[in-house]
């Protein structure tokens, strides 16, 4: 927490009075930082593991406070969720990141995250369809990321909603796949494209066979399901190998490319035409 000058007294929680305050003061401040220009989107390359080809890109939020400097979207999504903020600026990713993407040649992908509230708030299904026409950007080159925690909730309502997203031609991804309540009949239940394996597995991978087996699990579970398979945070060379021998098709991680601006990937994503 950043100290503003106020002293501490030892009958203070000084910490957790910091985090609280200033909890409180990023969600007030987090109401301006769209109009203001201090929310960007940074893009993270999903490659393939066989071809070294890059197919696409995830777009993640990034927000710049004018006195904090950078917040991460771990600390700052959740209070937009609180807040409900999380529904403007979540329709403000998805065009940003469809202008963004329709400039691409070859078919490259993007890849956005939607969080659960925006499947209960608003109308997430018009919004989508709304910027893929005002952007021209074609149904099936957006991929929808999407966490358990939209199917916990209302099962019937994330999958009225999903069925939507495929009518569109959208392609939607289980994100963070093997944390929080994983359960196998959700594919058989949605229609998912693609799932990623979480992060937590590939860390610890090299060292921990129970992670493997997981990891094994999901692959073969996969394949025989027909659905693309994606291993996020993938860091080392070893990582690479093993995950090519167990069947991996994608991957994503400071091996390839730490999430950067779009500028920065001008060699693949080349020949755009800034308006
Ligand atoms: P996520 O969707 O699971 O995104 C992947 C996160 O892993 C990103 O963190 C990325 O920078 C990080 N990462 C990628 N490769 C590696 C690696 O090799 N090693 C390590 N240690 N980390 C890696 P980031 O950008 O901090 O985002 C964190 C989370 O914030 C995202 O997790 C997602 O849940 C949420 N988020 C980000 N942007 C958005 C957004 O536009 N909308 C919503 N609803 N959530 C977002
Ligand atoms: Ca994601
Ligand atoms: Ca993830
Ligand atoms: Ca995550």
């Amino acid at each position: 927490a950043k100290s503003d000058g106020r002293s501490c007294f030892r009958f203070f929680d000084c910490g957790m009075d910091d985090q609280v305050v200033e909890a409180f003061r990023m969600k007030a401040d987090l109401r301006t930082a769209l109009q203001e220009g201090q929310l960007k989107l940074h893009y993270q390359p999903l490659a393939n593991l066989t071809t070294g080809d890059i197919i696409g890109f995830e777009a993640l939020l990034r927000w710049t406070h004018p006195e904090l400097g950078q917040i991460s979207p771990v600390t700052f999504i959740p209070l937009a969720e609180e807040t409900g903020l999380i529904v403007p600026i979540g329709e403000w990713v998805i065009r940003e990141a469809c202008r963004e993407a329709a400039r691409w040649p070859n078919g490259l992908k993007i890849a956005v995250n939607l969080s659960p509230v925006q499947f209960t708030t608003g109308n997430i299904v018009e919004v989508v369809a709304s910027a893929l026409a005002w952007s021209g950007l074609e149904a099936s080159r957006l991929d929808i990321e999407i966490t358990e925690g939209v199917l916990v909730k209302d099962a019937d309502g994330a999958l009225r909603i999903l069925n939507a997203f495929k009518a569109l031609g959208v392609h939607i991804s289980m994100d963070d796949f093997g944390t929080g309540y994983s359960s196998l009949s959700y594919f058989r239940q949605f229609p998912f494209d693609k799932v990623k394996i979480d992060q937590t597995f590939i860390r610890d991978m090299e060292t921990n066979p129970q992670s493997r087996a997981i990891i094994r699990a999901i692959i073969g579970l996969a394949k025989g399901l027909d659905v693309e398979i994606l291993a996020e945070g993938v860091e080392t060379e070893m990582q690479i190998d093993m995950l090519k021998r167990k069947g991996c098709e994608l991957i994503q991680g400071y091996a390839i490319s730490r999430p950067a601006p779009i500028e920065q990937f001008d060699d693949i994503v080349g020949g755009r035409v800034d308006i």
